[in-house]
This record gives structure tokens, sequence and C-alpha cells, in this order.
């Protein structure tokens, strides 16, 4: 392959903008030409491309988002977008595209190859960690070092004022982000989607630490794992003290990667110009038990989300 594109789809992620370095340095390494597109999908169909260099991508390892931007493209959706976007890549010559970005992305790409012959790899971005088939998922770890930086600075005021709080993190339907922040940052209580939960049983022990002598509380509440209000206000029904809520928000999209990140982005855009180079099948790269792997297409979307229940014993073990 002698031409290839990468683009960055879906919601942004911390390590993207590594990632993209990557996938240029490595495919001029190879000497193949290589164009960034701009807003995903939608930067395809509109022919918005631009030829790569090395220094294309200087000084941008550390820097959250992604420069190359990213968009959601309902069009592409559509045999008819993805038509455009192909006549797009037919013009430039363009054989191969590493799309960088989440599940919607990948069906993107599944759509590309299956219906025009394009060759597309995935590669997995996206703060949630949703991705079955992959371990960990780009943006995951630097997403739950913000969410450590947040519970930090919450615990310094929680505890001056002997508060109970609960700090809502992103994540959609995946329990992830509050499981791993809540074992790391020692909240008391994690609440996901994953497992069902209890406010009566949360709302007693809240009341006994209380009088052990313990006076503060941190609850850590996967987006998807229920109503905050709701929980709030049975808490406070319950025990009389009033949860302080605190919802982090699009802050867990940004900020400079972590080494994971930035190491796992390496490592990903490498294997994912490699693909290509090969000219093997469209499929997505990953990582599972520490090793870079390619998975095609079909087993990414029917793979079963595992849900690290010795991590959450662990949370309930050391949130006593
Ligand atoms: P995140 O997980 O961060 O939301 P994502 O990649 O899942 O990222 P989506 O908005 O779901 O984000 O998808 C990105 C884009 O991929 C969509 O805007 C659309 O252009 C394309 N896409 C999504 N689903 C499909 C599909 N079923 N077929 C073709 N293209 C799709």
């Amino acid at each position: 392959m002698k031409k290839i594109a990468v683009l960055t789809s879906g919601g942004d992620a911390p390590g993207m903008n590594a990632c993209i370095r990557a996938v240029v340095r490595t495919a001029l390494y190879y000497n193949i030409d290589v164009y960034g597109v701009e807003r995903g999908w939608a930067g395809l169909i509109d022919g918005n491309l631009t030829r790569m260099e090395t220094r294309s991508v200087s000084g941008l390892i550390h820097k959250g988002g992604t420069f190359l931007k990213t968009a959601r493209c309902p069009e592409f959706v559509e045999l008819e977008g993805q038509r455009r976007a192909a006549e797009t890549l037919a013009a430039y010559g363009i054989e191969g595209v590493v799309a960088i970005g989440g599940d919607g992305t990948f069906r993107g790409a599944v759509d590309l190859s299956n219906n025009f012959g394009v060759k597309v790899v995935g590669v997995p971005g996206t703060i949630d960690n949703d991705l079955a088939y992959t371990d960990y998922t780009l943006g995951f770890d630097s997403a739950v070092n913000t969410v450590l930086w947040a519970m930090n600075n919450l615990r310094d005021t929680m505890t001056s004022h002997d508060r109970v709080s609960l700090l809502e993190v992103m994540g959609r339907r995946c329990g992830d982000i509050a499981l791993y922040a809540g074992v790391a940052g020692g909240a008391e209580y994690v609440l996901v989607p994953e497992v069902p939960y209890d406010l009566d049983e949360i709302a007693s022990s809240i009341r006994k630490s209380r009088m052990r002598g313990k006076t503060s509380n941190m609850i850590i509440l996967a987006e998807g794992a229920g109503n905050r209000e709701e929980i709030c206000a049975a808490i406070r029904d319950k025990t009389g003290i009033d949860p302080k809520v605190t919802v982090l928000g699009h802050i867990q999209r940004g900020g400079s990667p972590t080494m994971s990140d930035r190491i796992l982005a390496g490592k990903f855009g490498v294997k994912a110009v490699e693909v290509l180079r090969e000219e093997k099948d469209s499929c997505a790269v990953g990582i599972r038990n520490n090793k870079i792997v390619t998975v095609p297409f079909p087993d990414v979307f029917s793979a079963e989300k595992r849900f690290d229940k010795s991590l959450y014993e662990t949370s309930k073990i050391l949130g006593l």
C-alpha cells in the first residue's frame, strides 16, 4: 500500500494526537504517503485531506483532544455518504484508512470496507473503556487519572467539612472509570451499572461508619448506574446527611495523556500502519494481556465485555 489516511471520529479522548503522530511517523518510516482527514468521516465526504509530513505532527504528543478534529456524521451512516467518502479516497489514490474512535466509528469502518472495498483499521479511542474486545481503550487511563485529581481535591474539602460526597463520572453503560478511580482514589462506595446496589445498605453503612468516628465518605457513581438526585434523596431520607454532588463531565475528556496512554497510542499507531502495509483484511487493533492484537470486526462486535469482578470486590473490602 502506497497511500493511507488517518482520521479521528466520535468522542475525543486523550492520546488521539499521540496516535495520529504514531500513524504518520510509522507510515513515513515505511515510505507510505499519509493524509490527515479533518473531522472524521465528514472530512472524507467533504474532501478535507492534508498530506502529512514528519513535522506536521510535531509538538502534539502531550496534547489532549485531536488536532484533526472530530465529528459525528449522520450522512456517513447512509450508503450515499459512504460512496462519497470512497470517491474522495479513490481521487487521492488512497487505499487504506486508520480510523481512531469508538463503537460507532468502527461500524462506519465496516460499512466502508464491506460496501466499497476500502481497507480500514480501527484504533479504539474512547475514555469509556467500553469496547469488549480490548482490555483498554486509548484515553481511559488519562480519564481515570483526571478523576483521581478531582477526588484528591474533593477529599480535602469533604474531610474539612465532615461531608458525604457523590462524584458522578462518565462511562455510559460501562462502569470501568468509576471502578478504577474508585479503587485508586479510595472511594467508600463504587456504584456501577454492572452490579446492583442497595441504597438502604449504603445508608446504613454510612450511619455505622459515623458512629465509628468516620466523618466523611465518598461515593463514586458511574453515569449509567443510576440517577444522582434520587440516590442523594434516598441517602438524605435515611441518614439525615445531604451528600454534596460533583458532576465531572467533559473535564474527563480533556487533558494531557498519561504515560500509559501515550505508549498505547504509539503501539496502536505502529500496528495499524503495519496491518495496512501488509494489506491484511480490515480489523481493529487492541491490547489483550499486555499484547497488541488485531481482531476481525465481526469478533469486535460479538465480544462480551468482561467486568472485573475481582477489582470490584477489592473496592468493597478497601472501602470499609
Ligand atoms: P464514542 O464512543 O466516543 O462516542 P463513537 O465512535 O462510538 O465514539 P459515534 O458518534 O457513535 O461515536 O460514531 C462516530 C461516527 O461513526 C458517526 O457520526 C457516524 O458517522 C459513524 N457511524 C456510527 N454508526 C454507524 C453505522 N452503524 N454505520 C455507519 N457509520 C456509522
